[in-house]
């Protein structure tokens, strides 16, 4: 539980001469670690990956949050306050709790448009972008409305992020730049045999048809051929309604759905009537490291997920 436990402790100590260093420059010194804030935990573990000993990383979120609605602890402020760089989803993944916290921190290298201030979705083909202006107040804390955030789920995708991070992190300490690419280079190998295994596990399953209870596995569906006839939710952050529910469970018959991909935290009680009425499996699939006990890491994440589908689909 690396990355759990990590949101529970501060960030490794300078010593006292770097600190003012940096203090001085309002940049890291030279052989200090850099501070990485992630707002959520999958984020935090390719940074580590990446930046390797040249970086202390906290995550915000815990892998067992719910990252639309995270209720901030009293640790964020100070992780903030001391982060030379914050890395966030985007996407409006955050709107609901992070610019209040950004407001009221004193740290003006983490605000956006500053170097210190990384949105990982830059150069995603990002799902679902609307067409008119997004509206906060319909779908009560986000609509998914700048598309879809959960982009992560498609492991191409972290590639990116990874290749994104490693440049970010060069330019805020040129010094460690071959550590960053090696690193890189170590991650990108190392993701693509992975994808290549994922790829034939689920191969024999295209095409199959699954419900999800949020929009979370978008982007997963696509890289592997899954076709997501609907989801639990009526529209994006609106709880399922009795009403959504009782037109979706003859859809599912008529249409075939195999699988309903959930997470932990969701409530049971629906999926458990799902599972009754319709010939579908529930599987409790993770969007992040440390969702559930063995996930510590990204690469464990997907592994978890694909191993998850295929133990339904074989049963
Ligand atoms: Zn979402």
């Amino acid at each position: 539980m690396k990355i759990l436990n990590k949101t529970l402790l501060s960030f490794r100590p300078l010593t006292c001469l770097s600190a003012l260093v940096m203090l001085a420059a309002g940049t890291p010194s030279a052989g200090a670690q850099l501070k990485v804030v992630t707002t959520t935990p999958d984020l935090a573990s390719i940074t580590e990956k990446i930046g390797g000993e040249a970086v202390a990383v906290v995550s915000l979120a815990r892998g067992t949050d719910n990252p639309h609605h995270i209720r901030p602890r009293p640790a964020f402020s100070r992780h903030l306050a001391e982060a030379d760089v914050l890395v966030v989803v985007g996407l409006d993944l955050e709107h609901a709790w992070l610019p209040s916290l950004l407001a009221n921190v004193r740290n003006n290298r983490i605000r956006p448009g500053r170097v210190g201030h990384f949105d990982a979705s830059r150069g995603i083909d990002v799902i679902g972008v609307a067409a008119g202006p997004v509206d906060h107040a319909h779908g009560h804390a986000h609509t998914h409305g700048e598309g879809n955030h959960h982009y992560l789920l498609d492991p191409a995708n972290a590639l990116i992020v990874a290749e994104n991070i490693a440049n970010r992190l060069t330019r805020l300490d040129e010094d460690n730049a071959e550590r960053f690419r090696e690193n890189l280079a170590r991650f990108r190998e190392t993701l693509e045999e992975k994808m290549a295994e994922w790829e034939a596990a689920l191969e024999p399953y295209r095409g199959t048809h699954v419900v999800t209870y949020h929009a979370t596995y978008d982007y997963f569906a696509r890289r592997y051929g899954f076709e997501i006839i609907d989801t639990l939710e009526p529209a994006p952050g609106i709880e399922p309604t009795p009403r959504h529910i009782s037109r979706l469970i003859p859809r599912m018959r008529e249409e075939n759905v195999r699988m309903v991909w959930s997470e932990p935290v969701r409530p049971t009680r629906l999926l458990l009537r799902l599972a009754g009425d319709t010939d579908a499996a529930i599987v409790e699939l993770a969007e992040f490291p440390g969702a559930v006990n063995g996930i510590d890491t990204y690469l464990d994440l997907i592994d978890h997920n694909v191993r998850r589908i295929v133990e339904a689909m074989e049963r």
